[in-house]
């Protein structure tokens, strides 16, 4: 509503008592001005004068002359429209046109409880009319155009909708509440279930799923419109058009109308079968080893546990064995890692092999396997399984056109008799299988106490061992070597002691298998290969040095040129020194081993063949490389001259060395009887206490100036010298003889 309030014209009053000039001038100085209006007391109105008539007046013949003088009461309009501010302007307008059309037309008095405000003019009124018919007409407009709008943005949305809905991934759809046909399917629902929506539009479930899955469907429906929350399953399986299962994730909603009358279902449905695949894919990355397909160290700890729990309840024997595979290490440095790679499928394939059904083989990690052995009779029963997990691997593997022997190393422990939780008992068959390992590899042993102790002597034997390489704690023993034939000493085999501060002199057997586990055998083997080089250098040019080396030095990066400073530097003869290397160094068949060998000998060193025999020795060695000297291991010599069967091996070996022009060294010689067979059998060398124990070099060389004397004189016997004892025997790993010479 507008008032005329809003149209009013602060005019300044007149009195009825001004004078018809005093109105003339002002009318004639405001052209402006259309009306005056009059008021008197208290602001009350009285009169209105409207310009052009007063000027009417005032024009007439003789008007001036007689109006000028006189008050204004007697000229003006004594009853004006008045009209308070806060009227309509509609109604008033209304009104006085009804009413008093022509004095509508001079203008009206607006005032404020009675008193004078201001004046209102026909002019005002047509403006204000004008405007708001303007402002209706605009507002018409608007809100037609609106209307419009609104109807092309439905139609937009609606066609938006559309498009969002069918180019949805998710199969959307939409059901009656009464009678839960379907109204709206989109395309992907199409695609999902193989259907198009022509013939699931207009129809129910029952005509196209089975009754029992229909009524599960609808039951859903039901549930969807009577809560306000969606109705979601998470794993509905639904069987399409060619038999085919896809899984779903479905939510639905009630929609009701304004009144709370259920109207439709809506429903989306996702297509989760490749979600639940790849979910299926982490699962089994998370517990299963992807290179092996066995279980890994997470899924064994967990079933290792409830088996344990399940044990606890009843009874049943549970063992567990830890299996690691022996010179894996070198296989994976040396071959690579796609060999190593492949062989470890080879060993799990094995492994598996070997357990039975019931019984669960895993991958921990790296070369280290595990089987967790379930209701077996007894311990015996154990160490079968172990037994033929060791014989399994013991046959070589064939990789990329590689034979390759590795062999294996069992450890266990029994639930019950050496612990009760998982952790102690894969903690206790890992002592064991490092027992194993200590005594030589391949082989099983069950946990015992005290075994822990062992370990920490080892951690221990490690850190004392890094000091003593900076405090060059080592010195070297030397042993002779009888040439049969001549009675003469042809070489001293250097033998590494460690002159410990507190245990005194330290065999080789218990620092050496830890310095080439931590290749601190690498900075040890330098400083025997510099010591013996130097001490022989004073020795009579016709004896030899021989020296030990690991294959672990072989690899080691410049291990040629320390052997080539070495004997610069000691001004030795390279035919003077011998190397004396174990199977493991060409137990893989490795070409840049192999290699490096080759390098030595052209530079003239001999290549001897130690501990011919044991391990996994075969005669085809023999022919990977041509060697100097074979060494019989001292197996093969300590039980001569009864053993007919080691007699019959020596007797094979030093047949075929001597038609290939080899030397054979027996080790281990302790009694005439011995020597006597050895020579009698073909034997070039023997080596043993029989001649002499090791000892340090001041007594070697007394040793070999006396034997010297002796020679000339009256040739053999040889002199057997006394010598230092160290602290402990040597564990020397039980020889095994194979099969295989
Ligand atoms: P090996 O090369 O077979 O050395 C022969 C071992 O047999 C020596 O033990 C020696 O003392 C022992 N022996 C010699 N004659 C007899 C005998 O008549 N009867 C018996 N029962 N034993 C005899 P040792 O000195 O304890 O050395 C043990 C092993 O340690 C060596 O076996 C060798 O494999 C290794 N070793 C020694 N020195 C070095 C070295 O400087 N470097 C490397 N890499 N290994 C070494
Ligand atoms: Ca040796
Ligand atoms: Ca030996």
């Amino acid at each position: 509503m507008t008032t005329l309030r809003s149209l009013l014209l602060h005019i300044a009053p007149a009195s009825p008592d001004d004078l018809g000039d005093d109105l003339y001038e002002r009318f004639k100085n405001e052209p402006d001005t259309l009306i005056v209006p009059v008021v008197g007391e208290d602001s009350r109105p009285v009169g209105l004068l409207e310009r052009h008539s007063f000027f009417l007046h005032m024009a007439a013949q003789f008007g001036r002359a007689v109006l000028a003088g006189r008050p204004i009461r007697l000229m003006m309009e004594p009853n004006p429209p008045i009209v308070e501010a806060d009227a309509d302007t509609g109604v008033f307008m209304a009104r006085m046109l009804a009413e008093r059309p022509s004095d509508l037309l001079q203008g009206f008095i607006v005032t404020e409880n009675g008193r004078y405000l201001g004046v209102g003019t026909a002019l005002g009124l047509l403006q204000h009319a004008n405007a708001e018919t303007q402002r209706r007409l605009a507002e018409l407009d608007e809100s037609s155009r609106q209307l419009s709008f609104a109807n092309a943005e439905a139609r937009q949305a609606q066609a938006f909708m559309t498009t969002v809905i069918e180019s949805m991934p998710a199969m959307v759809f939409v059901k009656r509440a009464d009678d839960h046909s379907y109204v709206l399917f989109n395309k992907a629902g199409e695609d999902l279930l193989q259907t198009s929506r022509r013939t699931v539009i207009g129809r129910r479930e029952t005509d196209f799923f089975t009754p029992e899955a229909a009524a599960e469907y609808e039951a859903r429906d039901r549930t969807a419109l009577e809560t306000a929350d969606p109705v979601v399953v998470d794993e509905s399986r639904v069987r399409r058009r060619d038999g085919s299962e896809v899984l779903l994730r479905i939510r639905k909603i009630g929609v009701h109308d304004s009144a709370g009358r259920p109207q439709f279902i809506v429903g989306v449905g996702e297509d989760i079968t490749a979600r639940r695949r790849a979910e299926a894919q982490i699962e089994q990355l998370a517990h299963y080893d992807p290179l092996t397909g066995l279980p890994n160290r997470a899924l064994f700890q967990t079933e290792f546990k409830r088996a344990l729990a399940a044990a606890a309840g009843t009874g049943d024997a549970l063992a567990v064995l830890c299996v690691d595979l022996d010179h894996f290490k070198t296989v994976n440095d040396t071959l690579g890692h796609n060999l190593g790679d492949a062989l470890l499928e080879q060993a799990a394939k094995r492994l598996k092999r070997c357990v039975r059904e019931g019984d669960l083989a895993a991958r921990l990690g790296g070369d280290e396997f595990a089987v967790l052995q379930r209701g077996f009779p007894d311990q015996a029963a154990c160490a079968r399984l172990a037994h033929r997990i060791v014989e399994a691997m013991a046959e070589p593997f064939e990789v990329s056109g590689h034979q390759v022997v590795i062999g294996a190393s069992v450890g266990i422990a029994i639930y019950g008799d050496h612990g009760v939780e998982a952790e102690d008992l894969l903690k206790n068959a890992d002592l064991a299988l490092y027992r194993v390992k200590r005594n030589g590899r391949g082989g099983c042993h069950f946990f015992e106490k005290g075994m822990d102790e062992l370990l920490q002597i080892r951690r221990r034997t490690e850190l004392d061992l890094r000091r003593a390489v900076q405090a060059g704690e080592f010195e070297l023993h030397y042993q002779p070597l009888l040439n049969l034939q001549t009675g003469a000493v042809s070489g001293c085999e250097a033998l590494v002691r460690w002159n410990h501060p507190e245990r005194g002199l330290v065999s080789p057997g218990d620092f050496i298998p830890i310095a080439e586990e931590t290749g601190l055998i690498v900075p040890i083997g330098e400083w025997v290969i510099r010591r013996a080089c130097e001490e022989a250098a004073l020795w009579p040019d016709s004896v030899r040095v021989a020296v030990n080396i690991s294959a672990v030095q072989v690899r080691s990066a410049g291990f040629i040129q320390t052997v080539v400073s070495a004997l610069a530097n000691a001004g030795l003869d390279a035919r003077r020194l011998e190397v004396e290397i174990t199977e493991s160094v060409l137990l893989l068949d490795n070409a840049a081993n192999i290699g490096e060998l080759h390098q030595l000998r052209a530079l003239g060193v001999r290549i001897s063949m130690d501990d011919f025999g044991t391990g996994y020795s075969s005669l085809s060695y023999l022919r990977s490389f041509p060697f100097d000297k074979i060494k019989i291991d001292q197996a093969f010599v300590r039980d001569l001259p009864r053993d007919k069967e080691a007699l019959a091996i020596i007797r094979a070996v030093t047949g075929l060395s001597a038609s290939l022009g080899i030397v054979t060294t027996a080790e281990g010689v302790e009694t005439e009887a011995q020597m006597q067979q050895l020579r009698e059998n073909g034997c070039s060398e023997v080596q043993g206490f029989l001649i002499s124990r090791p000892a340090c070099a001041a007594d070697i060389q007394r040793f070999l100036t006396g034997h010297e004397a002796v020679q000339r004189s009256a040739g053999p016997p040889p002199v057997v010298l006394k010598t230092t004892r160290i602290s402990r025997p040597a564990a020397r790993p039980r020889a095994r003889r194979t099969g295989s010479i």
